[in-house]
């Protein structure tokens, strides 16, 4: 049996008809960039995520860097975010021109850990930026009280956490603003390159739109200088159809995630995923914990099954911040988990077969 990490084919077969349409739809009408398909975007996606305004922007990437600009932080400012993550999360902060400073990770939970949060803290810390990685909320009662008391914003990196909820609150209705991407391999995927803010800030809102479009609100009349970030026709219709479906598909990977569980939980050499109380997971990822980690993934590959690790090395170890000097003992759990973290194929189209059978070889392996 083969089974690829992603499969976008199989999830494009079952909506093509609906797919092919809207997309013909714009190449007909050549609305390539802005037009109502994009409007219409963002007010779906804000009716269905329950917020105020979204602002559709270039990619997930973007939408970080320009929520910060916005928010006005700048030079020799600091921001923390996880050690645990995808380079946008401190690429961003350094184009901003303020400094990233990573913060250890929680061993079972995989994000931010608000209890050394703390000690990070100085006169020129002017954001947490947690990022729901996996799907997994972040500790965010306990991040939004440390934020209150020193008086920083909260930026939430969703772009893993599409639908994610912590107590009851979507991912990104809590802080400040939120950050998503709709890279193709994401819970909501565009077909090329989407991100988008969302808020319920009108302030905030406004700069944002009016960064990202160089500026002007109003076709040339520039109050700043801004950026060229947009989403364009082609993708927004493709998000307006997935939207459709964006609720079951969810749900879709969080039952494949129990299946897993159910059928992985009685192998002693691994560790499942723990799903922290009183949260929704959305199950971007499914990650497991091994020692021999490689060596599995070179024995599932070896079986047809495609397996991948969210990171191979944490960011303040990569040579991007090797002028920062950090080390392996700087960030003990995330550089432990660096070494055992598996994802395993998850998607909302994968069929319990499968499920089974790469739960059979993971047992295989180990016997
Ligand atoms: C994918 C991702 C991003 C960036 O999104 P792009 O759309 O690829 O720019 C940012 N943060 C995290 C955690 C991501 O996984």
């Amino acid at each position: 049996m083969k089974i690829p990490f992603v499969d976008l084919k199989s999830q494009y077969e079952s909506i093509k008809p609906e797919m092919d349409n809207a997309i013909n739809r714009i190449i007909s009408n050549t609305a390539f960039i802005g037009g109502n398909e994009v409007s219409e975007f963002e007010e779906n996606f804000s009716k269905k995520y329950g917020v105020k305004h979204c602002i559709s922007v270039g990619n997930g990437t973007d939408s970080l860097y320009i929520i910060m600009k916005m928010l006005g932080i700048g030079n020799g400012d600091e921001v923390i975010t996880p050690a645990n993550s995808w380079i946008s999360s401190s690429e961003t902060i350094s184009q901003a021109g303020a400094n990233p400073v990573f913060v250890d990770i929680e061993p079972e939970y995989y994000t931010m850990d608000p209890d050394k949060l703390e000690s990070l803290i100085n006169e020129n810390t002017k954001a947490i930026m947690p990022v729901h990685l996996y799907g997994q909320m972040c500790d965010m009662d306990h991040i939004m009280a440390i934020a209150k008391k020193h008086n920083l914003f909260v930026i939430e990196d969703c772009a893993q956490s599409h639908f994610s909820e912590f107590n009851n609150q979507r991912a990104g209705l809590i802080g400040i603003a939120g950050s998503f991407s709709f890279y193709p391999g994401k819970n909501l995927g565009a077909y090329g390159d989407a991100g988008a803010i969302i808020t319920n800030d009108d302030e905030l809102a406004e700069k944002c739109r009016m960064y990202a479009r160089h500026g002007a609100l109003v076709k040339h009349e520039h109050k700043m200088e801004g950026i060229n970030s947009r989403l364009d026709g082609i993708q927004a219709a493709v998000l307006n159809v997935k939207l459709k479906h964006i609720l079951k598909w969810t749900d879709d990977r969080i039952n494949n995630a129990s299946k897993y569980d159910l059928h992985l939980r009685d192998i002693e050499e691994i560790r499942i995923p723990k799903i922290r109380p009183n949260t929704k997971h959305s199950f971007h990822l499914y990650v497991i914990r091994a020692e021999k980690r490689d060596k599995l993934a070179d024995f599932l590959n070896e079986n047809g099954i495609q397996t991948s690790v969210h990171y191979p090395t944490i960011l303040p170890l990569l040579p991007a911040y090797n002028h920062l000097g950090f080390s392996e003992k700087d960030f003990s759990n995330s550089f432990e988990a660096q070494n055992e973290i598996l994802s395993l194929p998850l998607y909302p189209e994968l069929q319990e077969e499968q499920i089974k059978y790469v739960a059979e070889k993971i047992c295989d392996f180990f016997k």
